[in-house]
C-alpha cells in the first residue's frame, strides 16, 4: 500500500448511456439485443453527405443531471470533432463537445471514513458512442449498432484521494443517473463505464506527476481494484528511481494486472474543430425552469430527510433513502402508524432476506397489509415468532394478517391457565436446572423461556411468560 510520503490524485471519466429511444444524431433505435448491424443508417454510419441532426432528449437529459450535480448548464455550447483512427469508428471521428460543454462545475459529495467530502466536477459533455469490436475464434467483427448512441460524459476533478473514494463516488454518481431516469446504470452491459487516471506525487506539492489512464472498468469493484494495482506500480516505478509514463492502460480483472494498450495522447492529437454540421446547442431559460421543477427527491437529500423524520441513524437512512421502492413502502408502513424502528427492523430482517435481492414492488405483501400484520405485534396479540409464520402464510395464501392469525390459529397465550400450565409443566421436566436456577444461576432464565416458547409453538406472550416464570422460580 501507499506509503505515507507520497499522495495519490485519481480523477474519474465517467460515460453514462443516455435512455432515449433513438440514437443521438439519427432516428435509429436503441438497443442492446437486436441483431448486429440491423439498427444502423448512412448518419451513423458516417457515409458522405449524411447530415447528423440532434436529439433534443440527449440534451435534456444532460442538462437533468447538469441541474441535479450543481452544475452550470451552459445556455450555449458547441459540439466538436474530435479524431481518431478505430475500426469500429467509420466516421474516422467522434461528435463530442471540446472548448464549450453543456454542464461545467458542481460537484456530488460522497461519505468516506474521515468524514463527507465533496469532489468537484470539471464538465459534461454530450457525445456519440462507437461501434462495438466483437473478437472470435475466425477473426475480429465489427458490430456498428452502437455507432451515434447518445453518452454523457462527466469529467470530475483530480480530487479524489483513495481507490475507496473513487469507487463510493461513482456508487453515489450511479445511484443519481439511475434514480433521475437518465441511465439505466447496467455496468455489465456497458451502459455506465468507467475511465480513471492516476498520479503519485510527495505530499506538500502541488504540480501534477504523469498521470496513466485505465480505460473503460465496468464495475465498482473493478475501479477500486484496478487504481490499488496501478498505485502500486508506479509507487514501486517511483521507489526504485524511475520515472512514470504517461500512457494509457487496459485493466485485466482475471488476472488482476494493468496492461499498456498505448501511450497517451495529447489533445493535439485529436485535430479538435467545432463540428461543422450541427448548430451550437442552446438551451433556453424555460427548459431549465421545466427540468428544476420536474426534479424529484435526490438521494442525499432522502436520505438527510429520514434521518430527520423517521431518527434513523446513516447507515438505516442509506439503506431505505437509496432505494426508492424502498423508502415509499417505509414511509407507508409508518404513515400506517408502525413505528419507525419496528418498520425498520422488519425492512431489514425478514422482508429483505425474503426478496433476496429483488425489487420491493415485486413483494407479495402491501405496506398496508404488513402494517396490519405489525399492529398485532406491536399490541402483544401475537408473537414475533407468530407474526413471521403469518407472514409467509400471506405471501402464499394472499390473505390478510386477519385471516391468517385464524387460520393458523396463532392468537397469542397471553395469560390464564394454559400458560401457567405450561410453565409448571416445563419446571417439572427440568428439576436440576431449576435447582441450578435458584442457587445463583441466573442465566438459565433464557432457557427456561425458550422452552415454555416452544412447548406454545411460539404463541406464549413474552411479557406475560417473564412474569409467571419469576413468580415460579422465585
Ligand atoms: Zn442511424
Amino acid at each position: 500500500m501507499m506509503s505515507d510520503t507520497r499522495e495519490c490524485i485519481i480523477g474519474l471519466e465517467v460515460h453514462a448511456q443516455l435512455m432515449t429511444r433513438s440514437k443521438i444524431f439519427c432516428g435509429c433505435e436503441v438497443a442492446s439485443d437486436a441483431e448486429p448491424n440491423t439498427l444502423t443508417c448512412p448518419v451513423c454510419l458516417g457515409l458522405p453527405g449524411a447530415l447528423p441532426v440532434l436529439n433534443r432528449r440527449a440534451v435534456e437529459l444532460t442538462a437533468r443531471l447538469g441541474l441535479a450535480l450543481g452544475c452550470r448548464v451552459n445556455t450555449r455550447s458547441v459540439m466538436a470533432r474530435k479524431h481518431y483512427a478505430y475500426p469500429d469508428l467509420p466516421k474516422g471521428y467522434q461528435i463530442t463537445q471540446y472548448a464549450q460543454p453543456l454542464c461545467e462545475g458542481g460537484g456530488l459529495t460522497i461519505t468516506t471514513s474521515t468524514g463527507e467530502r465533496r469532489i468537484g466536477i470539471a464538465r459534461i459533455h454530450i457525445e456519440d458512442d462507437a461501434g462495438k469490436s466483437v473478437h472470435g475464434e475466425n477473426g475480429s467483427l465489427i458490430d456498428l449498432n452502437r455507432c451515434g448512441v447518445p453518452l454523457a460524459e462527466i469529467v470530475t476533478e483530480p480530487a479524489l484521494r483513495h481507490p475507496a473514494e473513487a469507487r463510493a463516488w461513482l456508487r453515489e454518481l450511479h445511484l443519481l443517473l439511475v434514480r433521475l431516469g437518465i441511465c439505466d446504470g447496467n455496468m455489465e452491459l456497458g451502459s455506465l463505464r468507467c475511465d480513471v487516471n492516476v498520479s503519485l506525487r510527495l505530499r506538500g506539492e502541488s504540480t501534477l506527476g504523469p498521470k496513466t489512464e485505465i480505460k473503460n472498468l465496468n464495475s465498482f469493484r473493478n475501479v477500486e481494484r484496478a487504481l490499488e494495482r496501478e498505485i502500486a506500480r508506479q509507487e514501486g516505478i517511483l521507489k526504485s528511481g524511475g520515472c512514470v509514463v504517461s500512457e494509457t492502460l487496459l485493466w485485466d480483472a482475471a488476472a488482476g494486472e494493468v496492461l499498456p494498450l498505448r501511450s497517451k495522447e495529447g489533445s493535439h492529437d485529436y485535430r479538435y474543430f467545432p463540428e461543422p454540421d450541427l448548430p451550437p446547442i442552446v438551451v433556453e431559460e424555460m427548459l431549465l425552469q421545466r427540468l428544476v421543477k420536474e426534479m424529484p427527491e435526490l438521494p442525499a437529500a432522502c436520505r438527510n430527510r429520514l434521518r430527520s423524520e423517521y431518527d434513523l441513524d446513516k447507515q438505516a437512512a442509506r439503506l431505505i433513502a437509496d432505494d426508492a421502492g424502498l423508502t415509499v413502502y417505509f414511509e407507508t408502513l409508518c404513515a400506517a402508524g408502525v413505528e419507525p424502528t419496528r418498520a425498520l427492523r422488519w425492512l431489514r430482517g425478514e422482508i429483505l432476506h425474503r426478496l433476496g435481492g429483488c425489487e420491493i414492488t415485486t413483494f407479495g405483501v402491501s405496506p398496508t397489509a404488513l402494517a396490519e400484520l405489525l399492529e398485532l405485534e406491536a399490541t402483544e396479540r401475537i408473537t414475533t415468532t407468530s407474526a413471521v409464520r403469518i407472514l409467509d402464510w400471506m405471501l402464499t395464501e394472499g390473505g390478510c394478517a386477519g385471516d391468517g392469525l385464524r387460520a393458523l390459529d396463532l392468537e397469542s397465550i397471553a395469560a390464564g391457565a394454559h400458560l401457567d400450565e405450561l410453565v409448571q409443566r416445563t419446571l417439572a421436566d427440568h428439576p436440576h436446572k431449576v435447582e441450578r436456577y435458584r442457587s445463583g444461576e441466573r442465566r438459565l432464565f433464557g432457557f427456561f423461556m425458550g422452552c415454555v416458547m416452544t412447548a406454545s409453538s411460539g404463541r406464549a406472550n413474552p411479557t406475560e411468560l417473564r412474569r409467571l416464570l419469576a413468580i415460579h422460580l422465585d
